[in-house]
């Protein structure tokens, strides 16, 4: 009896430690993972923070050549917010009717009905 037992914990010693590697790799894949996803999540914010910089500048070389002020920006930024229908900060791209009368989608580069390009848009409703 007391074999049997021994046997039976040497198995379930062996199959503990094969479940704890187990999950220890996943773990670490895991956290692997997660360490990617914040890496990735610190590159987007860099690359915003410069997007934002290189507007920032943008705008004002065009304040200073032009004579626009911050009045003009913020009419023409809220204009741009209505014209989709909803005030909420932004400007969602809208469908456009294509040739063989169907919708398309914003972002989608051609129809899926007539396989023709997508309605013309402005540069900025592809983003
Ligand atoms: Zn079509």
């Amino acid at each position: 009896m007391t074999l049997g037992m021994d046997l039976y914990d040497v198995y379930q010693h062996r199959q503990i430690k094969r479940v704890q590697r187990q999950l220890g790799i996943e773990a670490s894949s895991t956290d692997q993972r997660m360490r990617n996803t914040r890496d990735e999540i610190d590159r987007l914010h860099d690359r915003i923070d410069r997007l934002v910089l290189v507007n920032e500048a943008m705008w004002e070389l065009l304040c200073e050549c032009t004579g626009l002020t911050e009045e003009h920006l913020r009419h023409r930024m809220e204009g741009l917010d209505r014209s989709d229908g909803a005030v909420d900060g932004r400007r969602r791209p809208q469908a456009a009717v294509c040739e063989c009368g169907a919708m398309v989608n914003a972002r989608a580069r051609i129809c899926l009905f007539c396989s023709a390009d997508a309605p013309a848009r402005t540069a900025f409703d592809g983003l």
